[in-house]
């Protein structure tokens, strides 16, 4: 066993593996029409996140060896990566050269052809998920066209991961983004399981309405969730666990980070954050060092079979 820095095994469930590749791609993608994609990228950030800095690595670069760096450094045992087809082969590269620390979740984006296909090698290459992001989609996650890649996630055994609400991305469709729209996959495929990022990134009331009306439904605490900025009452990281806990229970928190870019690199402050967002509200709605073990490491290993080295 793995003890991090605040004292217990953690593994983060929820983070971002980027790439030389990823990257260049973003700077690509932003610089459309003319316009200098970098400067946009920088703002962007600077307006939308907590990092000071958007910084281009170079060309040889290895996040592999950065990300267990600092996942020793942290004594963080295992972190989950959502991975996009430009990173893949660099990514099952570093899942070979550290067993046992990388968790794989899959980009997927059902409009694309090959969708059904990514899901399939995900599965073969050993990923343990899928990542949906209908905040960015032209369609909701129940539309049929979804369908098919629910089939082959349940035939490869994934976890699906699904982006709703608020998002740093440009094109974003906030109709398709409420995870209520979960609701009827989740009815449909009650042996998947559903991980919802983010408490649902300002849909939080929905995300705790399905602990009810839901089995298969999980929330990830992943990120700064920031997005309370933008609902029309005060909410505390302290005060969202309590909720979450109350609605449902340690089984279904997950815990996750949403680390990303360097050289901000792994976001210890998140993790010493909601560490003692969740100590602060035991006894009283957290019970045991358990219920801690459960949303820190035990659930996502649970949901995914993933065995940290
Ligand atoms: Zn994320």
């Amino acid at each position: 066993m793995v003890v991090s820095k605040i004292g217990i095994d953690v593994v983060d469930a929820h983070a971002h593996f980027m790439t030389y590749a990823t990257v260049k791609g973003f700077i690509e993608r932003a610089s459309q029409e003319g316009q200098d994609g970098f400067a946009k990228m920088q703002n962007r950030v600077q307006s939308h996140t907590d990092m000071k800095d958007f910084f281009i690595p170079d060309e040889n670069w290895d996040p592999a060896q950065m990300w267990i760096d600092e996942l020793d450094k942290y004594g963080v045992s295992a972190i989950g990566m959502m991975i996009g087809k430009e990173s893949w082969d660099e990514f099952n590269e570093a899942r070979k050269r550290f067993p046992g620390r990388f968790l794989g979740y899959a980009n997927i984006d059902p409009a694309a052809e090959d969708a059904v296909d990514l899901v399939k090698r995900a599965g073969k290459d050993g990923f343990q998920g899928i990542k949906l992001y209908p905040s960015s989609w032209k369609m909701p996650v129940y539309d049929e066209r979804v369908y098919p890649v629910y089939e082959e996630v349940r035939k490869q055994k994934l976890l699906v991961i699904a982006h709703f609400g608020i998002t740093i991305g440009t094109e974003a469709n906030l109709r398709f983004g409420n995870p209520l729209d979960i609701q009827k996959p989740a009815h449909d495929f009650p042996d998947l399981n559903f991980m919802i990022a983010h408490f649902g990134a300002g849909f939080f009331r929905e995300v705790l309405m399905l602990m009810y009306q839901t089995e298969n439904v999980y929330m990830d605490s992943s990120g700064s969730n920031s997005w309370m900025k933008f609902l029309p009452y005060d909410l505390t990281i302290t005060k969202i666990f309590e909720k979450a806990m109350k609605a449902g229970g340690p089984k279904r928190i997950v815990f996750g980070t949403d680390s990303s870019f360097f050289p901000r690199g792994f976001r210890y402050n998140i993790l010493e954050e909601q560490y003692n967002a969740v100590r602060s509200i035991c006894p009283q709605f957290c019970y045991s060092d358990d219920d801690i073990d459960m949303i820190f490491r035990k659930n996502i290993l649970d949901l995914t079979g993933f065995e940290p080295a």
